[in-house]
C-alpha cells in the first residue's frame, strides 16, 4: 500500500495488484496501482495525482467489456460508489437515482421488486450502473437512453461535479460521449432513471421473448416479472456465465448498412439475418461470423462459443494477444465474405 497525497485528500493506492477477478474474461492482469472509490471526495484528489505525476488512470466497473492486456499502467480505480433513492414521483412515473456502483442486475431486480417497471429487458447484463452509459447498454429491443432523465459526472477536464443531460450524453447504438466522443473526461457517479408505476409499457418485439413470455405467463396477462423472468431464461440458455467461461458478451457489434448493400447480400445469401433500422438495415453479426465457420472454433486458449458465434470466450490461460488475433481473423473471414467489416464491442485496454 502506498499513500498518495492528491489535493488534500490522501489516497491509499495499493500496488500491483491483481485484476484477474476483476475483468469477465478472466485474463491474468496486473494493476501498477488501485484504488477503490467509495465516496466521491475522491475523485478530485485522484485525478489532480494523476495529473501531477502523468499517470494514465482506467476506471472500472465490472471489468465485463473491457480485454485488459497484462501489465495495466497508472492506476485502475473501481468504482464502488453506493445507494439507490428515489428523487421525485407522479402518478404515472418515478424518477430513481442510481449511484456508479450499484450491481446492474441487482438494481433492475430491486426496482422491480419497488414495482418501478421499464428495465426488465435488460436484466442480467453483468457489470455496474455506473459503465451502463458508456454503451448505451441494449437488449431486446430497449436501449439504456430509453430510461434515463440524468448522468451525474465528475468532469476531469473542468475539474468540477456536473450532470449531463441525455442528449449532451448523445446515445447511439451500443455508444455515447462516453465511449467515443470524449473518451476519458468524464467519471459516472449517479445515473437517473425515469420509470413507470404501472405495467402498460412491456416491450416485447423479439419473438423468441415473446415466446419465452408467453410460456411463462400461461393463460395470465403477461406482467414485467414475467418479462423479466423470461429475459433471465434466454439469457441463461444462450450466454455462458463469466464466472464459468470468461468472455464479455458480444464481441462485435451488429453493422448497420445501407438498404442497397443489404439488398446486393440478400440476392446472394437469401437467409441473411437482418433487421430495417433507420434508413438502412442492422445484420446480425453472430450470424456472419456462423455463416464464416467459425462457430466453436478454438484458437490456442481462447475461442468462439459453441452456442453463440458472437461471443469470445477464453478456456483458461488465454490473454489479450490470442483474443486480439482471433478477433482479427474474424472481422477479416467476415469483409472477405461480406464485405462488411467488423467492429469490437468492448475496450482493449491500454
Ligand atoms: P467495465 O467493463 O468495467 O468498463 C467498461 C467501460 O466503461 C470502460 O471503458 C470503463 O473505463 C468505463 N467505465 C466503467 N465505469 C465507469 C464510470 N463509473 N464512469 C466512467 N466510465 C466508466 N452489454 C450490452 O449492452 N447488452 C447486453 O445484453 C450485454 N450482455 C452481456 C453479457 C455478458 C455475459 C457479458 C460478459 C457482457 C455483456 N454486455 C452487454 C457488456 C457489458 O456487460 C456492459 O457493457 C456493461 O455495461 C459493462 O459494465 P462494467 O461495469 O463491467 O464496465
Ligand atoms: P437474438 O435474439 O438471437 O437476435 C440476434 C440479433 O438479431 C441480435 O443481435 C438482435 O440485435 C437482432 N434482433 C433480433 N430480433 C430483433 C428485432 N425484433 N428487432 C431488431 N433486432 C432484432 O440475440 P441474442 O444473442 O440472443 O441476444 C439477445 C439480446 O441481448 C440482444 O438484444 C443482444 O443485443 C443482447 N445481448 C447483448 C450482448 C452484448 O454484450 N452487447 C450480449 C448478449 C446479449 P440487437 O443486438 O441490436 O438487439
Amino acid at each position: 500500500m502506498v499513500g498518495a497525497a492528491g489535493g488534500s485528500l490522501m489516497l491509499e493506492l495499493q500496488t500491483q495488484v491483481s485484476l484477474q477477478a476483476l475483468n469477465s474474461f478472466g485474463f491474468n492482469s496486473v494493476a501498477e496501482r488501485y484504488i477503490e472509490l467509495t465516496q466521491p471526495a475522491q475523485l478530485p484528489a485522484l485525478i489532480d495525482y494523476c495529473q501531477e505525476q502523468v499517470l494514465p488512470c482506467l476506471i472500472l466497473g465490472g471489468g465485463s467489456n473491457l480485454v485488459l492486456s497484462a501489465r495495466v499502467p497508472g492506476v485502475v480505480a473501481r468504482v464502488r460508489l453506493r445507494g439507490i433513492e428515489v428523487v421525485s414521483r407522479s402518478q404515472q412515473t418515478v424518477r430513481v437515482r442510481v449511484a456508479a456502483g450499484e450491481s446492474w442486475h441487482e438494481t433492475v431486480s430491486w426496482l422491480l421488486d419497488q414495482g418501478f417497471y421499464g428495465l426488465e429487458n435488460l436484466a442480467l447484463i453483468p457489470g455496474t450502473v455506473g459503465a451502463s452509459p458508456v454503451q448505451n447498454i441494449g437488449a431486446y429491443g430497449v436501449e439504456l437512453k430509453d430510461r434515463v432523465t440524468a448522468v451525474h459526472v465528475y468532469d476531469t477536464l473542468q475539474s468540477q461535479f456536473t450532470q449531463l443531460t441525455p442528449s449532451e450524453c448523445q446515445f447511439s447504438y451500443r455508444d455515447s460521449l462516453f465511449k467515443s466522443v470524449d473518451p476519458g473526461r468524464y467519471i459516472i457517479t449517479a445515473v437517473e432513471f425515469e420509470l413507470f408505476l404501472n405495467s402498460d409499457h412491456l416491450v416485447l418485439n423479439y419473438q423468441a421473448l415473446q415466446e419465452t413470455c408467453a410460456t411463462i405467463a400461461g393463460s395470465q396477462v403477461v406482467t414485467p416479472r414475467h418479462l423479466f423472468d423470461a429475459v433471465c431464461q434466454l439469457r441463461r440458455s444462450k450466454l455462458p456465465d463469466p464466472v464459468r467461461l470468461g468472455n464479455a458478451g458480444s464481441f462485435f457489434k451488429n453493422p448497420h448498412v445501407s438498404a442497397a448493400k443489404f439488398q446486393a447480400l440478400k440476392q446472394t445469401f437469401s437467409n441473411l439475418v437482418a433487421y430495417p433500422e433507420g434508413e438502412g438495415y442492422k445484420l446480425a453479426a453472430g450470424w456472419l461470423i456462423e455463416a464464416c465457420g467459425w462457430k466453436g472454433k478454438h484458437f490456442e486458449q481462447v475461442g468462439v462459443y459453441d452456442r453463440q458465434s458472437l461471443v469470445l470466450v477464453n478456456h483458461g490461460g488465454g490473454d489479450r494477444i490470442q483474443i486480439e488475433s482471433l478477433a482479427v481473423q474474424i472481422q477479416d473471414s467476415v469483409y472477405n465474405a461480406f464485405g462488411v467489416r467488423l467492429e469490437p464491442e468492448p475496450r482493449y485496454y491500454p
